[in-house]
């Protein structure tokens, strides 16, 4: 007998509608499909989402309704605490089981598990799936049964066992409920930011969505992949796939990719070396939620329980000259104004912005968290505040407290010629490449050739490199145990 009761699927961070196997399982069970999704922005999540992540997500949903118009059915938008709004739909529609994919997100989850109390009371069934990493953060442990604390081990064990199914195909029709619900329009979300101008950056630089995702990946294995390994620290060419984003909404899947890279692979033997090593970096993803799903207070609080007595100071001045990319220092702040433009910044320029506040500035590494949360397209729980941790030296696998980048040598070696740094500093345009790096050890008369004047069209350094390195190795010595 056929079951016209209805199913809920609920969107997440699976914004896709291929590789999904939370739908694929609604879709398999034959019931007519409910799906949804919930702005979850009145809870107490400590973590609502972002000003870019706003912008991407607006568009990601826009992008998701058209998919499913074409499939024949309407996405249900509604706002409130996930879990109750969840409930009250499940509900109204008299549906047998609710699908969704996990959060790893230390709120979501305690929200799945009071969704799942309060739907078994009712006889409704819960319907949890992966498919945002590689593995489960349960899936992957050390032989003593513990989770992994050191990335490499970790990624040793991953590539062990590393052999991801075949994606799941698009559904190729669907049969939508035929309820009538409750529906707000995307438009009154107001997700998209008040100051226009912000997003005209945004919007130059990324297409949000499955199509933007895909067009991304096949773009990246038609070009950079080959010299990944060489160029993906230099910030001047698109030498990385800029997946970030898409894979942080669940566009895409890292098996999707995975599976894209080995038919490459299959006519293009010599992707061989740039494959492996980008692979490696989707690892880098997989480990940051392993860290999360197992300290959930990575995001809050030093994974280096010494951390706790580090002498951080309170500096909102020079936090703000940092948001603004206004430090004097040519990489730092090319960095951070390419983040503020496009929502994006290139990893090795994350690191050294990254290591110029909390290591020359001693600034909380907390302060640059949020400030990335706000401003990053691809702003993400579990590789933001594991990326923070790792630069400030208290994470689980972090650099060592003494490695403190220097921005006017890692200038000289990875933006040579200044391309970068020209490109978003303009001021600086017309300094030759060898005082670039750092205009005040310039000439005079090289600085009035370049048309600059330092402290007034462009700012002088905001801390003395050498006298701040070593200030923050005498407060780390003191830590140290
Ligand atoms: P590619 O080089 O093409 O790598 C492919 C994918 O691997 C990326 O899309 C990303 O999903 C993953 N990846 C790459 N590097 C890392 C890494 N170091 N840690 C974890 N995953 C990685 N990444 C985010 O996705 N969101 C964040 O909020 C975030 N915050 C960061 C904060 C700091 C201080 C630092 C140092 C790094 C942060 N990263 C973050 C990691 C990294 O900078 C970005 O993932 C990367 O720059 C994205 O560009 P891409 O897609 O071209 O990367």
């Amino acid at each position: 007998m056929i079951n016209t009761q209805p199913v809920l699927f609920c969107f997440r961070n699976d914004l896709r509608v291929s590789d999904n196997p939370a739908l694929t399982a609604a879709v398999e069970t034959g019931q007519p499909v409910i799906a949804c999704f919930i702005l979850d922005n009145t809870s107490s999540n400590p973590w609502l989402p972002g000003g870019a992540s706003r912008w991407w997500l607006h568009h990601s949903l826009q992008n998701l309704e058209i998919s499913l118009a074409k499939l024949g059915g309407q996405l249900i938008l509604q706002r409130g605490p996930w879990d109750q709004s969840v409930l009250n739909l499940a509900k109204q529609a008299d549906v047998s089981t609710v699908f969704f994919s996990r959060a790893y997100e230390p709120f979501g989850a305690t929200q799945e598990v009071n969704l799942k109390s309060q739907l078994d009371s009712l006889n409704i069934e819960t319907k949890r799936y992966g498919g945002y990493l590689f593995f489960e953060p349960e899936q992957i442990k050390t032989l003593n049964d513990e989770p992994y604390k050191v990335f490499t081990p970790f990624w040793k064990r991953c590539l062990e066992r590393l052999n991801p199914k075949l994606p799941h195909n698009r559904p190729q029709s669907l049969d939508f409920a035929k309820v009538s619900l409750p529906s707000d329009k995307l438009e009154n979300w107001k997700l998209l930011p008040t100051k226009s101008d912000w997003a005209v950056g945004l919007k130059q630089t990324w297409r949000p969505g499955e199509e933007g995702a895909w067009s991304r990946l096949t773009e990246f294995f038609d070009g950079a992949v080959q010299d990944y390994k060489e160029k993906r620290d230099v910030p001047s060419v698109i030498g990385t796939s800029r997946l970030s984003p898409h894979l942080h909404f669940g566009e895409i899947t890292p098996r999707q990719i995975w599976h894209y890279a080995q038919a490459a692979l299959s006519s293009a033997p010599q992707l061989q070396k740039g494959t492996d090593a980008f692979i490696r970096e989707l690892g880098w993803r997989d480990f940051s939620y392993h860290l999360l799903h197992h300290w959930p207070h990575l995001p809050e609080s030093p994974f280096r329980k010494q951390f706790a007595e580090f002498p951080w100071q309170k500096d909102s001045e020079s936090l703000r000259k940092w948001q603004k990319g206004q430090t004097g220092i040519p990489l730092v702040d090319a960095g951070m104004r390419e983040l503020w433009h496009t929502g994006w910044m290139h990893n090795r320029v994350r690191m050294i912005v990254a290591s110029l506040l909390v290591k020359n500035l001693l600034i909380p590494w907390q302060e640059g968290e949020a400030w990335f949360w706000d401003t990053l397209v691809d702003a993400d729980l579990g590789n933001n505040a594991a990326g923070w941790q790792w630069v400030a030296g208290s994470g689980a696998d972090a650099a060592p407290y003494f490695r403190i980048f220097n921005p006017v040598t890692q200038s000289q070696k990875f933006d040579s010629d200044g391309v970068y740094i020209k490109q978003w500093v303009p001021e600086l345009q017309k300094l030759p490449a060898k005082h670039i790096h750092a205009p005040w050890l310039a000439p005079e008369s090289v600085l009035k050739q370049a048309s600059l004047t330092l402290g007034q069209n462009y700012p002088l350094p905001i801390v003395d490199l050498k006298a701040s390195r070593q200030r923050a190795l005498d407060a780390y010595q003191a830590i140290k145990t």
